[in-house]
């Protein structure tokens, strides 16, 4: 399974984002997430080795501003900063702090490079969580099932979720985020099934995102009994949505 040792690492060749440098906020030596979604390429979080320790702000700080002004003097191009890594980043601590960090040290080495956060959007509920999302170029927040049944087999949350108290907080952010949708199928369930996929629609339509990404299983999975959906299986699925102008990428 993957698994990031380093802070700061990268630059890494993305196709969606280019050029990018990747965060990781979590503990280095495994994963710490407060979902443990089916097709999580981390792995289950109870095969991690998660020592539950995240990088102090300091360690955080002192990563970001040696590679971002090494990067820098050496002329690497940067077109993006992520936080990813090995879990949620949105659990660290101090998350808006390092965001406001990365922010300044984004304008001041790279000021064309766009700030992105990947997040299942579990914490999006508190404010100071949610105002440091609004802040970065491109808050990607995830939203695979279409139902509190459907989120329990698929993401699996470790304490309470509510989907719809996610749609809520969503709707505050006024369309300035990218939703991330996975479509999968196993034995026991299909994220793309006419009635999740029809209210996974009405979701969309409610908190209104200024991009949608759709994709599905790429790397090795820890469930071994999901299956794929094609490129041209997710292109119909969003089409009605694709009609109404929202704009959709679809990954395979
Ligand atoms: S939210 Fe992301 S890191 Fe967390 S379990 Fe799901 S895929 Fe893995």
């Amino acid at each position: 399974m993957l698994h990031f040792d380093d802070i700061v690492f990268g630059p890494i060749s993305s196709r969606r984002l280019g050029s990018s440098l990747g965060v990781n906020l979590l503990p280095s030596k495994g994963k710490l997430c407060n979902f443990d979604c089916v097709y999580c390429e981390c792995g289950w979080n109870r095969d991690g080795r998660s020592d539950h320790v995240f990088p102090t702000y300091d360690e955080v700080a002192a990563a970001l501003t040696e590679k971002m002004s090494k990067a820098s003097a050496e002329g690497v191009r940067v077109d993006s900063v992520t936080f990813s890594g090995n879990g949620e980043p949105t659990m660290h601590p101090d998350f808006p702090a390092i965001i406001d960090l990365t922010l300044s040290l984004r304008d001041r080495f790279f000021p064309e490079a766009k700030v992105s956060v990947l997040s299942n959007a579990t914490l999006i509920g508190r404010k100071e969580v949610a105002e440091a999302l609004m802040k970065v170029d491109n808050p990607i927040l995830k939203i695979d099932a279409s139902s509190d049944e459907l989120v329990a087999m698929i993401n699996k949350p470790a304490g309470r979720y509510r989907l719809a108290e996610t749609v809520e907080a969503l709707k505050k952010f006024e369309g300035r985020f990218v939703l991330q949708t996975m479509f999968l199928r196993s034995p026991e369930f299909d994220t793309a099934s006419p009635e999740a996929l029809a209210a996974w629609m009405d979701i969309v339509r409610e908190i209104r995102p200024r991009e949608i990404m759709v994709y599905t299983i790429d790397r090795e999975t820890p469930d071994k009994s999901l299956a794929k959906y094609t490129v041209d299986e997710m292109a119909a699925f969003v089409k009605p949505l694709v009609d109404e102008g929202f704009r959709i990428q679809v990954r395979g």
